[in-house]
């Protein structure tokens, strides 16, 4: 039970190690898959954009510029043409969004706000190149941004950029002489925004993830029970059988403490040549638990175990140190009570009947049993004297139970080719 017990414990903490492990990882690898996910999927609306804006600045805005009738339209511009197409673009895709934040642009509608304007000073402070992803996580929304720099490096930027006075007059004229100059070559004005809600991919995430942490408690737990199988069918089992051939071999019945009934009739051969020698009385009382299979079936068989343990325990505290009490089968026990002459014997086992009648066997209310008594007669061999006590038990069985019955001088010598008949 200790050795399960201890099993158990390792077993369990095991598992609960694999588990954790196992979740870790799994959760580790999902969110990695969602994050790539994500970023495709802003990628993808960052080259559609990048694309716009090339478009613009290599196909149209030459044409326009070529034909003086076109001063300045403000669709010409690249990142104009991104925003409005994206913009157009986004109507199929709501919550994605694509923005040309910058510090100080032409265009109101281009201000960078809040997390954009520290995201822009952290390119310029850190001159940072490359794009920059995060994960942004609030009680109402999840969102996944992917920026880049918007840096000037076109000189053709500056015609428009540099001054008011430099500027189209039909560009100051629509935006005015207040915002958007003073840019320079090199200069990291502001950032391309590509901002994807991040809700659903989380959600499917956590789906997945609750999914596979059920499936790997079920196997967890059905690892936990076929090895526990495992370690009842090839460790324990053979491991108490052997255990209890040790001990009957050690002389001593496994469940109940008493002696085998190998080793009983070893000292039942000792005690008749000792009482030969010594010419000293020997007794041998049969005891035998009443309707003990009721017991077992009412109770069940641990309870009857119990109940075999408990007399055992009543009766030795009963017997004298020389005196041997073995297990000889099922509910059946012998008592060896050497230099005790009969009178004795018989009182010894009266009180010993009333002693398992009064005794405590909870939780089955009342225990009984019945005693066959006989005093050993000189030349008398180990079989012969087994078997008058065994008839006398018969005796006390048929007398009603509960009882004990001696053999008297009336008794017949059994015939040793007759089987006795109580159970
Ligand atoms: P009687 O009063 O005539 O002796 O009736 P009984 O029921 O005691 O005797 P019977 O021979 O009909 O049944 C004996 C029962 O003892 C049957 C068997 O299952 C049970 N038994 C034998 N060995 C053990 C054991 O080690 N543990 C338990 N729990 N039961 C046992
Ligand atoms: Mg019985
Ligand atoms: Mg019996």
């Amino acid at each position: 039970m200790l050795m399960r017990a201890k099993f158990n414990l390792v077993l369990l903490l095991t598992c609960m190690l694999g588990m954790a492990v196992s979740a870790w990882y799994l959760h580790d690898n999902l969110k990695q898959e969602m994050m790539q996910e994500l970023h495709r999927n802003a990628e993808a609306t960052m080259e559609a954009a990048i694309a716009v804006r090339r478009y613009t600045s290599l196909q149209i805005k030459p044409i326009l510029d070529a034909d003086p009738a076109f001063a300045f339209r403000k669709q010409a511009v690249p990142a104009f043409a991104a925003r409005e197409v994206m913009a157009l673009f986004h109507e199929h895709y709501p919550g994605q969004s694509y923005r040309e934040a910058a510090l100080n642009p032409m265009n109101p509608k281009n201000v960078a706000q809040g997390w954009e304007v520290a995201l822009i000073q952290r390119y310029q402070s850190e001159h940072l190149k490359g794009a920059v992803t995060e994960l942004v996580q609030t009680p109402d929304s999840s969102r996944f941004n992917l920026a880049r720099p918007i840096r000037i490096s076109d000189k053709a930027c500056l015609y428009c950029h540099s001054s008011p006075d430099r500027a189209p007059e039909a560009l100051v004229s629509l935006y005015g002489r207040k915002n958007g100059f003073g840019w320079r070559m090199g200069d990291i004005v502001g950032a391309q925004i590509v901002s994807v809600p991040a809700q659903v991919p989380m959600q499917r995430m956590d789906d997945t993830f609750t999914r596979y942490l059920w499936l790997l408690a079920g196997i967890y737990s059905l690892l936990f029970v076929v090895l526990n199988l495992l370690l009842s069918m090839l460790v324990l089992k053979p491991l108490n059988r052997a255990n209890a051939l040790l001990t009957q071999e050690a002389g001593q019945d496994a469940l109940t403490g008493a002696i085998s009934r190998r080793a009983f009739l070893r000292s039942l051969d000792d005690a008749i040549a000792q009482a030969t020698f010594d010419e000293r009385p020997l007794c041998l009382v049969m005891i035998d638990l009443d309707h003990f299979k009721a017991i077992n079936d009412q109770f069940g068989h641990n309870v009857g175990d119990h109940v075999l343990h408990q007399l055992v325990y009543t009766l030795q505290q009963m017997i004298k140190q020389r005196d041997c009490l073995g297990r000889l089968g099922g509910e059946e026990f012998g008592l060896l009570l050497p230099e005790t002459a009969e009178s004795g014997a018989r009182v010894l086992a009266e009180q010993l009947r009333v002693a398992v009648m009064l005794g405590s066997f909870d939780p089955v209310p009342r225990v009984t049993a019945s005693f066959g008594l006989a005093e050993w007669r000189y030349g008398e061999t180990a079989s012969e004297f087994m078997h008058r006590a065994d008839i006398s038990l018969y005796h006390a069985k048929r007398n009603g139970r509960n009882c004990l019955y001696v053999w008297g001088e009336d008794d017949h010598m059994p015939d040793l080719t007759e089987p006795a008949g109580h159970s």
